[in-house]
């Protein structure tokens, strides 16, 4: 699961938090979802670490893709009978 760093724009609160595909994270201060993303990632500290992480982004997107793709042959197996 990818750790983000946002940064509130309602009360300018910053804090890490784990967004699963699809979650919209919201500001543990004020409650708002108006979020700036930050682009430092604490956890990310080597380059080999940094490739890991690319990696494992790329794995998940394939995962994504694959579901999508099977969304797809389901939705048109139930629209051609
Ligand atoms: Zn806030």
């Amino acid at each position: 699961m990818p750790i983000f760093e946002y940064e509130c724009e309602g009360c300018g609160h910053q804090f890490e938090a784990l967004v699963r595909s699809g979650d919209v994270p919201k500001c543990p201060s004020c409650g708002v979802e108006n979020l700036r993303k930050l682009l430092s990632l604490p956890v990310v500290k080597s380059d080999s670490t940094r490739a890991q992480a690319l990696k494992a982004a790329k794995s998940r997107d394939q995962k994504l893709g694959t579901e999508r793709t099977q969304e797809q042959l389901k939705y048109e197996r139930s629209h051609n009978d």
